[in-house]
């Protein structure tokens, strides 16, 4: 039941690497695009495209029915949904089932008991995997305002729908609790459609670390370590490295362990990552939630393990069998990626869609660009900001982040704004080189920036 000719469901650079990884798997390609992606580099590499809506991406990307028919209408075998837009939508993976499609991701059911963030969390506590202190129950701001107390302050609210660094809202003391409860109760039912809310203890010394994970139709499950994806902005990481520098052989050994004894108790398939949450102070981990599909900064665990991750995905959605062991998958050297984002540093992050006049990407030994990027492209106002990945690999952390460094002083692009210049004052930061970072971090020095820019 092997692949042979697969929808990319999706766009962007990650449209571009799925297609690379079908061709060197030697399967055919159909770029599903909206109007807006007509003359998108994945509809140039694919062996043909069709188009899907209008650019609204409610009209093309996010329709389930018109995906499914265009696969069907293109003979294509499989379905590859990236990550975003429907990729942990089990509605998508449902579908394609019922049209003899195959899903090149977890199952409906992997999808379904993980997509919702407090049942995930209950199954991670009784597989024996520490979840944040916290309370599965906060159904009234009084009931959450009697649990918070047991909790201890500050605390987390989370909509159990939600993802994507949507949907958390931090309450510093009892004083903030109803008014913060209407607000994401009521924020929660208008993005997600769900207004379930759960609470956890706000770990203020916290590191993001999680573990990588492939899984195959025989039960098969191992990891490929950790990542550390501190550095974010507004919850969204914007500098990943793997490995997780910062933690001791036996937590790191541990955290992998939980990880695939997660995956393995929920009979998880395909390529899957388990997100952790780990105290600085304590060096305790806690489970946050798992993302069922490929994730933006897979390339760091490519990078040091020498597996490609998307070519796996569509072996085991093809019905192979996992051909690594455990004991094959090992570590060499450091890498770390850089989310280069349409966006003007200057003045405040704002988007910055536009015409691509000049465009050059580094190159290089261990230098690796993932981009749907080149002169004269135009960048759409309606998606999602990320321009390119800036993928470095070094013998070691300080040999990364000096390739990162001249990386991104080679890095040209004109036309319109990017978030470089702000990646080169945090990759030249003492703290961030001598590996002080907590997930607050990032944010302290954007402060900075913005108030040196004036
Ligand atoms: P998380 O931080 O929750 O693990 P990731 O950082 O791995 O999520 O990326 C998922 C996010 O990527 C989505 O929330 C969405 O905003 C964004 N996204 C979705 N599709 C695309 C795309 N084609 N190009 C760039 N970003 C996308
Ligand atoms: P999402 O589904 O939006 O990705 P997560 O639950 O994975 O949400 O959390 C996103 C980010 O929010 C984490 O990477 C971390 O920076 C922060 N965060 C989440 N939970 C906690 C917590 N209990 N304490 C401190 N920070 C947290
Ligand atoms: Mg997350």
């Amino acid at each position: 039941m092997s692949v042979s000719r697969v929808l990319v469901a999706n766009r962007g650079e990650i449209a571009v690497r799925i297609i690379k990884a079908c061709q060197s798997l030697g399967i055919e390609t159909v770029a599903a695009v909206s109007e807006a992606d007509r003359e998108s580099l994945a509809a140039k590499l694919a062996s043909r495209s069709v188009c899907i809506g209008p650019p609204r991406s409610s009209d093309s990307y996010l329709r389930t029915a018109t995906l499914v028919a265009a696969a069907q209408a293109t003979g294509c075998d499989a379905l590859h949904p990236g990550y975003g837009f429907l990729s942990e939508r089990a509605e998508l993976a449902q579908a394609c089932a019922d049209n003899k499609l195959t899903f090149v991701g977890p199952s409906v059911e992997n999808i379904t008991v993980m997509g919702d963030k407090l049942q995930a969390r209950q199954i991670a506590s009784s597989s024996g995997v520490p979840t944040v202190p916290g309370s599965d129950h906060a159904r009234t701001p009084e009931e959450a305002a009697q649990l918070a107390e047991n909790v201890g302050y500050p605390i987390l609210l989370k909509a159990s729908a939600g993802g994507g660094g949507r949907g958390i809202k931090l309450v510093s003391n009892a004083a903030e609790m109803e008014m913060t409860f209407k607000t994401a109760a009521a924020e929660a039912q208008a993005a997600f459609g769900n207004n379930t809310l759960y609470m956890e203890r706000y770990v203020g010394d916290a590191r993001h670390i999680e573990v990588q994970i492939l899984g195959d139709h025989f039960g098969k499950v191992v990891h490929l370590g950790e990542r550390d994806c501190s550095l974010q902005r507004r919850h969204q990481k914007i500098i990943e490295e793997a490995p997780a520098y910062a933690l001791a052989a036996d937590v790191r050994a541990k955290i992998c362990d939980a990880a695939a004894t997660l995956a393995r108790s929920i009979g998880y398939r395909n390529a899957g990552t388990i997100e952790f949450i780990y105290d600085n102070e304590t060096q305790e981990f806690f489970f946050l939630e798992m993302n069922t599909r490929i994730q933006v900064e897979h390339p760091v665990t490519e990078m040091i393990t020498g597996v490609d991750l998307v070519a796996q995905q569509l072996l085991i959605a093809g019905g192979q069998p996992l051909s690594l062991e455990q004991s094959d998958v090992t570590f060499t050297g450091h890498a770390i990626e850089c989310r280069i984002n349409a966006e003007s540093p200057q003045h405040g992050f704002r988007p910055c869609p536009g015409r691509i006049s000049n465009w050059q990407a580094p190159d290089g030994a261990g230098v690796r660009v993932d981009s749907h990027c080149y002169s004269d492209y135009f960048v759409p106002p309606y998606y999602d900001s990320l321009l390119a990945k800036l993928i470095v690999h070094g013998a070691d952390r300080a040999h990364a982040i000096d390739k990162t460094r001249q990386a991104l002083a080679s890095f040209h692009v004109a036309g319109i704004d990017t978030g470089i210049p702000f990646l080169q004052t945090v990759i030249d930061d003492q703290d961030y080189q001598s590996g002080h970072v907590n997930t607050r971090w990032l944010e302290k020095k954007l402060e900075e920036y913005s108030q040196v820019q004036g």
